[in-house]
């Protein structure tokens, strides 16, 4: 059995998992090809005017899949107990029903982790049902998705692109299966950086940072210039302890993310300038830039949004792009990070301090 799995939205946090799950079943996994303008085109057609970008280039690559005995497309309602996704990853399968090719059917299955990791194994084992395989050989598949999945969350503090990560991954988990006993499974190995060039955190969902068709490779042109640091590479127990001053706590799963490693890159001075990365259409993104923004604000931390869609051009965003990075570093070389005017103005910011400050 061939299952394809469009390379878009979930791919980019969750693929591990079902590339393990599916393994384990000996199900043979295809990936769309990576975005191109066709996909973004054929997504446009099909995905409700309405909605966000990430889910558009989903509609597409859903058409994109070609010669698969059925589309996968699960509903990840939760992936932790405090939290839910953003409703619109609720909606799928349904929502996205118009893209699917004729005659292909499509698999889903809900994956609610705030109702415990035994109702996940039980629904997931309703699931193998229609895939013809018992309780015993799902069991093993959970299992072999959790360990391919903790791998990839393991060595995305190392890597900087999510398809070297996977490229890593591979080779990793071939060498785990090829011998059980053998524990010295490869290392990913550690980004090198150079502590003189600037260091610019890139905040923003998985799927569009990762996403260089979409967002004009800003990430490529970015780590051309300057050390680059993801939210993907800050661990979840220390982006938590960045929400604790939170009046409310948050409701999804990538806005918590986001502000919590996005206020870590607020407070830590090795960091120089933060772009927060957003698509028009995110309902949560509309609330949590803003909360990013205060924050920045408050801590005089270089900080630029940049929202894309379907329309957004190249040479705008490589203009942007220049004057927030020329901005940051003439700050850093030529200001010290002290304000030409008003007292202690920036004291909060990194590099020099005056000393009545
Ligand atoms: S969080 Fe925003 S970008 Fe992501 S699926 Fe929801 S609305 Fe779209």
């Amino acid at each position: 059995m061939k299952i394809g799995f469009p390379r878009a939205l979930f791919y980019y946090d969750y693929f591990p998992f079902w590339a393990g799950f599916f393994h384990a079943l000996d199900i043979e996994v295809v990936t769309s090809s990576p975005t191109n303008r066709q996909i973004m085109e054929q997504g446009l057609k099909k995905a409700s005017d309405e909605t966000c970008l990430p889910l558009k280039l989903l509609a597409g690559h859903i058409q994109a899949l070609e010669k698969v005995d059925a589309i996968f497309l699960p509903r990840m309602v939760s992936v932790d107990a405090d939290s839910y996704n953003c409703p619109k990853f609720l909606g799928i399968p349904e929502s996205l029903f118009p893209a699917v090719p004729a005659g292909i059917p499509v698999l889903t299955v809900t994956v609610n982790w705030k109702k415990g990791k035994s109702q996940v194994l039980k629904d997931l084992q309703v699931f193998g049902l229609e895939l013809g395989k018992g309780k015993a050989d799902i069991r093993k598949a959970f299992t072999l998705g959790q360990e391919w999945q903790k791998r990839y969350q393991d060595s995305s503090g190392t890597g900087w692109n999510f398809e070297e990560s996977m490229r890593e991954i591979g080779s990793a988990t071939k060498g785990l299966m090829a011998s059980q006993k053998d524990k010295s499974i490869p290392r990913i190995p550690v980004r090198v950086q150079n502590p003189d060039r600037l260091r610019i955190a890139l905040v923003g969902h998985s799927y569009l940072t990762h996403e260089p068709y979409a967002n004009l490779n800003l990430l490529g042109r970015l780590h051309e210039k300057a050390e680059v640091e993801l939210v993907q590479h800050v661990k979840q127990e220390e982006a938590d302890t960045h929400l604790l001053g939170l009046r409310k706590k948050l409701f999804w799963n990538h806005a918590k993310q986001i502000v919590g490693a996005g206020n870590k890159f607020v407070t830590d001075p090795k960091i120089d300038g933060i772009i927060y990365l957003s698509c028009f259409g995110c309902g949560t993104d509309s609330m949590i830039q803003e909360l990013l923004a205060r924050f920045a604000r408050e801590r005089h931390k270089p900080y630029m949004v940049i929202t894309l869609d379907e329309h957004s051009g190249e040479a705008g965003l490589v203009t942007r792009l220049e004057a927030f990075l020329d901005m940051v570093e003439r700050r850093k070389v030529h200001e010290g990070y002290v304000s030409a005017h008003g007292e202690c103005l920036d004291r909060d910011s990194n590099t020099l301090r005056i000393p009545q400050c």
